[in-house]
């Protein structure tokens, strides 16, 4: 079994919905006993962190919450703590901060610059906290979401919103506030609502100059601004500046360089954001797809493209950039045919008939990529033992294993194994087994179990049985440059129906916009991204690349 080679355990890993002694309705699956040892645990939902997610929302405001003054912890007991709380509550500054965060979060401007304006006059001294909340309901105001569908009134809450934000802005600056990188964002905010891009570009400058460390969002005003104008030349400029600043622009910001490129009939610059998007993005959304497909489907474009090429260049470029593209620029000539298509088992186009190529992981980048994720769950689990679960337990463990012993492997959170939902007498005994035989990591109290498995899969090269799509949290911490590539080539996935269990195994070819060495284009959507939907591929091919056989069928 080639599985069985590649990977010397199989982890298998799977949501608790699927039972494992079929008859009892809890997280255990008995499986034919495999040839390899395998790896299991139960999937804990993720945590919903409800308040984390509205600190996410309310970034813009909140960006400085920690200005406020610490608390006094050494000196007494909490009746003076208390105290010194009540204090500093009473401050006309605290206040102020109090009433203007009931207006922020109600959306009230005009409430909020009644405040601000009366702070003034009263000698109030404004922090950088106070600006913040006043510009982001002014840029609020400005960008047209304080509305409440009136449009008269809502036309003067945007004006009034942008005049009196632009003014607060300056006024900032001539009382010397420091502003912040949420300070930047706001005033914006405020040169999207005036359709002033340049001004937005000239802020992210600025806060380069405070030595404030421009982020994506930073960008957002400036870079969409000029491509909704169609001012390619200058969303290339904003683009450059991100790249300068280490900003990794993302599928929104690509998907609209892209248009505003192809707008422009930049057909070198459309052929180089694509290959961006192939080697960040991998897969587009349903939107992206359209832009690549009104590309393909343009007229221009079929006078875009070298007549003959260097066959031998070609095959060099591909092998240069690890296969599945080569990066010479569009080959052919003539007018594409696009379509909305899918993939056999093997990868096969069900449109033009090519077959897709599977891209290897650099097992140096694996490498690389299993170390950054020990650091990692080491600083985010320090305190749940990580340290020891890797030493004592995986190390050892997986020197044990071999071919010949065929025990999963099955990590669990310790309040599954000890806990209430496994009282019942039979899995009891199972998970008795398992602990006993070795087969059995429960992770400790208070761990996040994902850590465990994924440390356990990539140091080993596993495969990772699991129907979790990984899209939490905690996998957003590993970024995008690696590991949705390993997650594809290496998650098996479960699917239990009447006629039994089935593991779905990762697919022969790599799911990622692949460019042809005769120039055809395959770009994956991710509709379609699970088991029942197969997902939507656009196949882009120049009508005499389709052999005739499959060109007659459409
Ligand atoms: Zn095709």
């Amino acid at each position: 079994m080639v599985l069985v080679k590649r990977f010397p355990v199989l982890s298998f890993i799977m949501k608790s919905e699927i039972p494992l002694l079929l008859k009892h309705r809890k997280r255990f699956l008995s499986l034919p006993c495999s040839p390899s040892s395998f790896m299991m645990r139960t999937v804990n939902s993720y945590p919903f962190y409800p308040h984390s997610m509205k600190r996410i929302n309310r970034l813009t405001t909140s960006a400085n919450l920690n200005s406020l003054p610490p608390l006094h912890q050494t000196s007494g007991g909490k009746v003076s703590r208390k105290a010194k709380k009540k204090e500093h509550m009473e401050l006309p500054e605290s206040l102020l901060k109090f009433k203007l965060d009931m207006c922020s979060r109600h959306g009230k401007l005009v409430e909020a610059l009644q405040l601000y304006d009366e702070a003034r006059e009263n000698g109030v001294p404004l922090s950088q906290y106070h600006y913040n909340v006043m510009l982001y309901l002014c840029s609020s105001a400005g960008s047209g979401s304080l509305g409440q569908g009136d449009s008269e009134n809502d036309d003067n809450l945007k004006e009034l919103g942008m005049r009196r934000g632009f003014e607060i802005f300056q006024q900032m600056a001539i009382d010397n506030v420091v502003p912040n990188e949420a300070t930047f964002t706001n005033a914006a905010r405020l040169a999207t609502a005036r359709e002033d891009p340049e001004m937005a570009f000239d802020l992210v400058k600025k806060m380069k100059n405070f030595g404030i460390p421009p982020r994506l969002r930073s960008y957002g005003p400036a870079l969409f601004g000029f491509c909704k104008k169609g001012n390619a030349d200058k969303a290339y400029e904003v683009d450059e500046h991100m790249v300068d600043c280490g900003v990794s622009a993302e599928e929104s910001e690509l998907s609209a360089l892209l248009k505003v490129s192809m707008d422009a009939k930049k057909a070198d610059k459309v052929y180089e954001l694509l290959h961006r998007i192939r080697a960040t993005v991998r897969q587009v959304s349903e939107s992206s797809a359209q832009i690549v497909e009104d590309w393909f489907k343009s007229d221009f474009v079929a006078s875009v493209g070298l007549e003959s090429w260097d066959v031998n260049k070609i095959k060099e470029g591909v092998v240069k950039g690890g296969g599945g593209w080569h990066g010479q620029g569009w080959l052919g000539s003539g007018n594409w045919r696009i379509r909305r298509t899918q993939m056999d088992k093997k990868g096969v186009c069900q449109s033009c008939g090519e077959k897709l190529v599977c891209i290897d992981i650099d097992p140096k980048e694996t490498k690389n990529f299993a170390s950054s994720l020990t650091k990692l769950a080491r600083e985010k689990e320090a305190k749940a033992g990580f340290a020891k679960f890797q030493v004592n337990f995986i190390m050892n463990k997986l020197r044990e294993m071999s071919p010949s012993k065929r025990y999963p492997l099955l990590i669990l959170h310790k309040r599954r194994v000890h806990g209430k939902p496994d009282k019942d007498p039979k899995n009891q005994k199972l998970l008795e087994m398992w602990e006993k035989s070795g087969a059995l990591y429960p992770t400790p109290l208070g761990s996040d179990d994902d850590w465990y498995w994924l440390y356990a899969a990539v140091h080993c090269n596993c495969l990772l049985v699991t129907n979790d799509e990984m899209r939490d949290h905690l996998f957003q911490l590993l970024g995008s440059s690696f590991f949705p590539r390993w997650k594809e080539k290496h998650q098996v996935r479960i699917s239990v129906s009447k006629h039994g269990i089935q593991l779905h195994m990762p697919p022969p070819y790599s799911i990622v916009i692949q460019e042809s060495e005769n120039g055809s284009w395959h770009v994956p959507t991710v509709t379609g991204d699970d088991l029942e939907t197969p997902r939507q591929w656009l196949c882009a091919t120049r009508s005499k690349n389709v052999s005739n056989s499959l060109s007659d069928l459409f």
